[in-house]
């Protein structure tokens, strides 16, 4: 890989952005809160043990997100909870294990951050993490927490978006965060470079789909806050273009013509506007079809 090669990949745009993004703070329900603008949405629980973090972020926004944090009362971060290993959830995994937090992740992600993990379709290689980033906690299946008087239950997704993600169940609050298994409103990305699929993820997706209540507050892993209706309208889409692309592979048709077939057309004016467009979002299901 050259130089240039790293500059342009969407990972140094998205660190690049942090930098200078503003961050939104919205209060859900109860002593829940999300933080918007520093890579993956950060949801925060606050409370006598301390705030718990689902997300880490990234630390160009450190000054704007300790200033965040703090208008939301003062205990210090004791928890972190990564969804997923990827960097826009993961980068601020040592400045907060710094300041005194303890991290609990999937098996997975603790492996892939704790080695050089290459990302083809981010045109990027990330080098081991320091072992300050590095989860403290792990587990394979499921973990119940129960902090500032709030059960959060964690439960692994299996392979979906990546091979590492959970859900993070604020089952009292009926808030649910769901890592990257919802970008409302956009195209996802699907990480086969560590196990994810668009088949695994539209498993996710339909569990998100069951757990959720008409009442439930939907966090993705992106874009803005959901709802149960959010979450089929994204499985759907998921579902059609997959089966779009699908009967067009096997018609013997090459990436290249499956993309020029623009199987996401009537879906690109809706999720196609930011990070991943319907030709990214076409090669990603040929891969897994
Ligand atoms: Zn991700």
């Amino acid at each position: 890989m050259n130089v240039n090669a790293e500059v342009t990949s969407p990972v140094t745009t998205i660190r690049n952005a942090a930098a200078t993004a503003k961050i939104n703070v919205t209060r859900l329900r109860g002593n829940i809160s999300v933080l918007e603008g520093s890579g993956g949405n950060i949801a925060v629980l606050t409370g006598p043990d301390g705030k718990v973090l689902v997300d880490a972020g990234i630390p160009t926004s450190r000054l704007r997100l300790t200033e965040a944090l703090a208008g939301l009362g003062n205990d210090p971060v004791k928890h972190l909870i990564n969804s997923h290993w990827h960097f826009d959830h993961t980068d601020g995994n040592e400045w907060l294990h710094s300041i005194g937090a303890a991290i609990t992740a999937h098996t997975n992600t603790k492996k892939h951050l704790a080695t050089t993990t290459r990302v083809d379709d981010w045109n990027f290689t990330f080098p081991p993490a320091p072992s300050g980033a590095l989860p403290t906690t792990v587990f394979d299946d499921e973990q119940t927490l129960v902090v500032n008087g709030t059960r959060l239950v964690l439960r692994y997704y299996g392979q979906a978006h990546t091979d590492s993600d959970i859900w993070i169940d604020f089952t009292d609050a009926d808030i649910i965060h769901v890592a990257d298994t919802l970008w409302n409103g956009q195209y996802p990305f699907i990480d086969y470079s560590t196990g994810g699929s668009v088949d695994g993820l539209i498993r996710a997706a339909q569990a998100n789909v069951a757990r959720a209540t008409h009442n439930t507050i939907v966090i993705g892993g992106h874009g803005s806050i959901g709802n149960k209706s959010q979450l089929i309208e994204f499985r759907d889409m998921l579902v059609t273009i997959r089966e779009k692309v699908s009967a067009l592979k096997k018609q013997g048709k090459s990436r290249d013509e499956v993309v020029d077939a623009k199987p996401t057309a009537d879906y690109d004016a809706k999720w196609g506007g930011l990070i991943i467009d319907g030709d990214f979002f076409t090669r990603l299901v040929y891969a897994g079809v």
